[in-house]
């Protein structure tokens, strides 16, 4: 059966760390029309890192207003776009006042750290009280989830609290935000799909349901905590519709984190299947079916997605590197190494290899398999010998090292080897990178031509809400001409020198003095 679906459209809002995007994707998966939106970074001291509530708003709606124009301007009609998706950036928090919908905080975005001290505290605490949190949440206790955010907010900011003591405090992920500002401020749209409450910290994995137990934990109580209703990320009524702009009344009936968005725009649906995501962080997902799995090895167990009807929820591990994009981009901007994102091949291609140089990016610390909270950024190596390219390089063999460390844990938790990685995301435009990222991994490494797989996995979800695809099969033509596959070309003895090199610089970064 041909699925070219002539004369249909779906649109995508992806609303990522550094931009937001909205694509419009014809019915084989192709981008028609799209605007992307970069918008500010604040980093008012080490280790915080906030987005303006309102700024993730705007910048939606321009990309909205202008994709729309470009597509209209193609000669294709508002009224053929059947569906709109949304995704978003996870485990960020926001707080806004549940009466007047006012934010009461810059939202504090995932990578953030200002809330170490308040980790080792929580530690000790489900030490103590002999519980263990990542056997019912799938997350360890990090800087990186949600809760530790909000708990920090309610601590430090008076506003916070007071709204909180009059029972005004609404919580939300930038989905909840986004979802209920596409509305109207319409309260009856203030929810939140599975793939992100899950990522909170709040919510039991095995029931996909808020939970006292954990909530308490935390110290908050649910009776003075607005917190959204948790609905599948693929739904038809849940969402609600565009309040204003080009696209008003335009029905939203998708809603998934950007890493499940990408493994279901990668079309990961069979237990096995994984893809890596290399935005401004890495995240690499792998589908381990309907059932959740914990992991002993420092991964994450995640939704992977939520399809809702007759479907059940589909589990995910997840490795989670929280330096990837962010890195290119502070040899950029704090280095001026370079002028441009796409520049760092070209610098890092002027030498041969690392010279001795390795860089562990651990400017959030560092996430999965390590989860080491005060190690910081450390460039190993350096002699008379070392040029801005070994620099360069180093700092894509970051992200690379990390990729293996996590496939090393998969491969210890399912008990199976992959045979290839699929992959996307701004950092996987680097042919140096993927080659490297083969030659470290010694599996092939499979890349789209089109790479927008988040966008296109939010307006899968949305797609299968109004029917239409139903079945996944439906699905697999799309994407799949002119896919880039690069080939391990180093001796393995050579991989796993390098390897070792970085373990021991990542034992090495532990425990820097603030
Ligand atoms: P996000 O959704 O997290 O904002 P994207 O997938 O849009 O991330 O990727 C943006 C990141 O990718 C930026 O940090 C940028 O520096 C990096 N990037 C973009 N193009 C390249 C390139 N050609 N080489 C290396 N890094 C790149």
């Amino acid at each position: 059966k041909e699925n070219v679906l002539s004369g249909f459209f779906i649109g995508s809002i992806d609303q990522g760390t550094t931009s937001t995007r909205f694509i419009i994707f014809d019915g084989v998966g192709q981008p028609v029309a799209s605007h992307q939106h970069e918008f500010r970074q604040h980093y008012p001291e080490s280790g915080w890192h906030e987005h303006d509530p309102y700024e993730l708003v705007a910048s939606m709606e321009t990309c909205v207003k202008k994709a729309t124009a470009t597509f209209q301007e193609l000669g294709h009609e508002i009224a053929d776009i059947r569906a709109i998706g949304l995704t978003n950036q996870r485990e960020t928090a926001l707080v806004w006042d549940w009466e007047t919908g006012e934010p009461l905080h810059n939202a504090i975005a995932w990578p953030d750290t200002r809330t170490k001290g308040l980790v080792r505290d929580l530690k000790q605490k489900e030490q103590d009280m002999g519980m263990n949190l990542a056997a019912e949440t799938g997350l360890p206790l990090s800087t990186y989830p949600s809760c530790v955010k909000i708990v920090w907010m309610l601590e430090h900011v008076p506003k916070v609290k007071e709204a909180y003591e009059a029972g005004r405090l609404a919580f939300g992920t930038v989905d909840t935000w986004l979802l209920y500002n596409l509305n109207g401020k319409d309260k009856r749209y203030y929810v939140t799909d599975s793939t992100n409450a899950s990522r909170t910290m709040f919510v039991n994995l095995h029931t996909l349901k808020w939970d006292d137990k954990l909530l308490n934990f935390f110290g908050l109580d649910r009776n003075k905590l607005h917190l959204p209703r948790i609905v599948p990320s693929s739904d038809a009524e849940a969402y609600g519709h565009m309040a204003d702009g080009p696209l008003q009344g335009l029905k939203i009936a998708g809603c998934i984190g950007d890493q499940s968005a990408a493994l279901v725009g990668q079309q990961g649906f069979t237990p096995g299947s994984a893809k890596n995501t290399y935005g401004t962080g890495c995240f690499l997902l792998y589908n381990v079916g309907e059932k959740p799995v914990v992991s002993t090895h420092g991964l994450l167990g995640t939704v992977a997605y939520d399809f809702g009807r007759h479907r059940k929820p589909v589990y995910a591990l997840e490795g989670s590197v929280a330096v990837a994009g962010s890195g290119v981009k502070f040899m950029m901007n704090n280095m001026g190494f370079i002028t441009h994102s796409h520049k760092i091949s070209e610098l890092a291609a002027t030498v041969e290899d690392n010279g001795g140089c390795v860089f562990v990016t651990a400017f959030s610390g560092l996430f999965a398999p390590y989860w080491i909270d005060d190690a910081k950024g450390t460039i190993f190596g350096i002699t008379q010998h070392t040029q801005r390219g070994h620099i360069a390089r180093a700092t894509l063999e970051a992200v690379c090292f990390q990729t293996r460390a996590i496939l090393n844990a998969m491969e210890k938790d399912s008990g199976h080897k992959l045979s290839g990685l699929a992959v996307d995301g701004g950092m996987s435009n680097s042919n140096l990178c993927m080659q490297t990222q083969a030659n470290v991994i010694g599996i092939p490494v499979d890349r789209p031509a089109m790479r927008e797989t988040t966008a296109l996995g939010a307006a899968i979800a949305a797609g299968f809400a109004v029917d239409i695809w139903q079945e996944f099969d439906e699905l697999k033509a799309i994407n799949q001409k002119d896919r880039k596959k690069f080939y391990p070309d180093i001796e393995p003895e050579d991989s796993e020198k390098l390897f070792k090199k970085w373990t021991r610089a990542v034992e090495m970064c532990k425990g820097w003095l603030d």
